[in-house]
């Protein structure tokens, strides 16, 4: 049986969000099919989503089309529901506003879904003095089995943990390690012992003491890793209340999670499937969560600060993990435009994850190589799955920055040949420490300096912690053999230093020879060009060196004078200033005559119109962050590399990078117009300078 009927739209607030979840719901009471068309489009009447793209303000009129044997019952009561205003008087019920957020993009791709609320509010406690020993004894206990099954909870979302994250797993060692920290377990247990007081409160004063050793470290990235003491702290103070955690594995339908925070556990144990969207509270870039959810393509706005109060369970809303805005019970003009947008970046994305495992080759040939720059073994899978052919940049200060003291040999070791093996044949371009004291977790003493990035840091730290610098180049070296490695040292500003690290890396090799160990003992050894007295005897260097890569994010800091991580000179960070390209072209030219491979690997290489540059300055091989890579691939796959070079001939006397910038970008939009629009070259890569 069929019915089709108009029906209009006469409740002030028209078709809204409530209303079409009255449709929704009842058309779950019934067994017939409804359909509901309006201007050519037609919404299938069991999806609020799609009823809501219908557009329907106060007058609209709707066809409806229901077929089935219940088609007449059902007709009758849908009408009812349209003339009863689906149940709102004049003034209104609850009439959801539009409203509008911006937080931080940290992981692509735009949603539209239903909030779900996962509460991670943090525990209230309370301070209990306590009396006699027995008490002591007894919160005491009660604190080792509230870590105890703290830990028992990581292991199993360990054993859990999606096929697409399982290279992070890493991360959840790390908490369960937190746990065994000394800082947070033995001063708990001290606290509990030596003031009297409850569990709960003496592990609160722990984790605020670590804020306080926390809080003068200036590091964005170790700032973050507080999150991850506070998650673990968070997980123990719900176990010794007795709190049972609502879990994101038990989400069965698609919603978007909103929560103050969320840690690595959480991914870990979510039902990929279901969640959409994540936005939350706090967060930043670097959290380990902001990293697992952009490795399973779930988009992702953090640092909302206050997501958890604005937003109500149930709300629709729309996520723009690109640009980071959120949108709170949009009307169905916004819901329709996002939805266009919505297309238009999923065809974006298909065509270039198309491309991602395709050689980079221009249009007319030329080979160009795109590798990834890498911060941790965790990493690789999604460098090898974005398409990179091996690692451009392994920086190797993460060992040195997560764990209490510094790393072993075999530690190094460990981490150095698993990457080597991963990639493998394709290089890993392993860069020594680059690293000043104060970053480090270890016991060594910090030293303070007025200017660390004029300072004591990198190759130059290094050179005087000799047994620092030899125990990981004795790690390299031994890793050397389970891969194709190439070595380089960071911050190099003359041949005497190169020459001087080459010197210590020659002893090494030798007591190595002695402990009859394996190595490469032809293993290229490279300079990262990023302080411009280096660029000014690039010719000198090339004749002592195998390769250069060259760091622009610290090549401009020092060319132009600008603090690379302050924001107050952000505006003056230059990647195009005539100084900089100067230099770039400098270095390319010294490699060339000396016959070596010259690479750059600063963040500039992500960029489209920045790599548009540097191919016309003679550069063929870039190490970039991983997700750049499948746009940048695109884009080099489209460039006709000769007649790029010929039309950006002379950008070398253009006077200003504003100059250079506007010349550049009005070639590229005539070259290559589908990768210069707008929007597209507003999906790049979040880490994108
Ligand atoms: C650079 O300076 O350009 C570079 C690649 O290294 P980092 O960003 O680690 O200093
Ligand atoms: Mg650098």
């Amino acid at each position: 049986m069929e019915e089709v009927r108009s029906l209009k739209v006469i409740n002030e607030l028209g078709m809204h969000a409530r209303a079409a979840g009255e449709i929704v719901e009842l058309a779950g009471r019934y067994k017939s099919r409804l359909l509901l068309a309006k201007d050519g489009r037609t919404a299938d009447g069991t999806s609020i989503l799609s009823i809501l793209t219908l557009a329907c303000p106060k007058g609209s009129e709707i066809e409806a089309r229901i077929i089935g044997e219940d088609a007449r019952e059902f007709m009758d009561e849908l009408e009812r529901l349209f003339e009863g205003e689906f149940g709102e008087t004049v003034r209104g019920h609850y009439r959801p506003k539009k409203r509008t957020m911006k937080g931080v993009p940290v992981s692509p791709g735009i949603v539209l879904g239903r909030a779900h609320h996962l509460d991670r509010s943090k525990t209230q406690i309370f301070h209990i003095k306590l009396s006699n020993r027995r008490e002591l004894e007894r919160e005491t206990h009660r604190f080792r089995r509230a870590v105890d099954m703290a830990k028992e909870q990581i292991r199993r979302f360990k054993s859990n943990i999606p096929e697409q994250v399982k290279g992070y797993a890493f991360v959840l060692d790390t908490h369960a390690k937190i746990l065994d920290d000394s800082l947070l377990f033995d001063s708990t247990i001290r606290r509990i012992r030596r003031e009297k007081i409850n569990a709960e409160w003496a592990l609160e004063r722990s984790v605020e003491n670590i804020h306080q050793l926390f809080k003068t470290v200036e590091d964005e990235y170790i700032g973050r890793r507080m999150d991850d003491v506070d998650s673990v702290s968070e997980r123990v103070l719900r176990n010794l209340a007795g709190v049972k955690e609502e879990s994101l594995a038990g989400i069965n339908e698609e919603v978007i999670v909103v929560a103050h925070s969320l840690s690595p556990c959480d991914i870990a144990e979510m039902n990929v499937s279901r969640v959409m969207g994540i936005l939350t509270d706090v967060g930043g870039r670097t959290s380990h969560m902001a990293i697992m959810s952009e490795a399973l393509e779930i988009p992702v706005v953090v640092g909302l600060e206050t997501a958890t109060d604005m937003i109500l369970d149930g709300d629709l809303l729309i996520l723009d993990g690109n640009t980071g805005e959120v949108i709170i019970n949009p009307d169905p003009d916004t819901i329709i435009s996002y939805e266009a947008k919505r297309k238009h970046y999923n065809n974006y994305k298909s065509a270039i994850d198309r491309v991602r495992h395709l050689p980079a080759e221009t249009l007319d040939g030329h080979k160009i190589t795109i590798r990834a720059n890498m911060e941790f073994l965790g990493e690789g899978q999604a460098a090898i799955e974005h398409g990179a052919e091996g690692v451009g940049l392994y920086r190797t200060e993460y060992l040195y920055m997560t764990r209490g003291g510094l790393p072993d040999e075999e530690t190094l070791f460990d981490d150095y040949s698993q990457i080597g093996r991963m990639v493998a044949p394709d290089p890993v371009t392993i860069r020594t420490l680059d690293i000043a004291s104060d970053r480090m977790a270890s016991d060594m003493e910090a030293s303070r300096e007025d200017n660390p990035a004029l300072g004591l840091r990198s190759i130059r730290f290094c050179l005087s912690e000799r047994k620092l610098f030899k125990t990981q180049l004795r790690a390299i070296l031994r890793a050397s053999v389970y891969g194709n490695f190439r070595l380089m040292f960071p911050m190099i500003s003359g041949l005497g230093q190169f020459l001087e690290a080459k010197r210590i890396l020659r002893g090494v090799m030798r007591g190595l020879d002695r402990d009859g160990i394996e190595y490469n003992r032809d293993i290229p050894i490279g300079i990262l060009i990023e302080i411009p007295s280096a660029t000014s005897i690039a010719d000198i260097l090339a004749k002592h060196a195998d390769f250069f890569s060259i760091g622009t994010n610290d090549l401009i800091q020092y060319a132009l004078a600008i603090d690379r991580d302050n924001e107050h000179v952000a505006h003056l960070y230059e990647p195009f200033h005539p100084a900089v390209l100067r230099m770039i072209h400098q270095v390319v030219g010294a490699g060339k005559n000396e016959g070596i491979d010259v690479s750059l690997c600063g963040e500039i290489a992500g960029d489209p119109l920045s790599v548009l540059i540097l191919l016309s300055l003679g550069l063929k091989e870039f190490s970039m962050n991983v997700g750049s890579i499948p746009l940048i691939k695109k884009m080099i796959r489209m460039v006709p590399l000769r007649e790029l070079r010929d039309s950006l001939r002379g950008i070398l006397h253009l006077s200003t990078s504003k100059k250079i910038e506007d010349f550049v970008l009005k070639k590229a939009r005539s070259l290559l117009p589908d990768i210069f629009e707008e929007d597209v070259l507003r999906y790049r890569a979040t880490g994108t300078a």
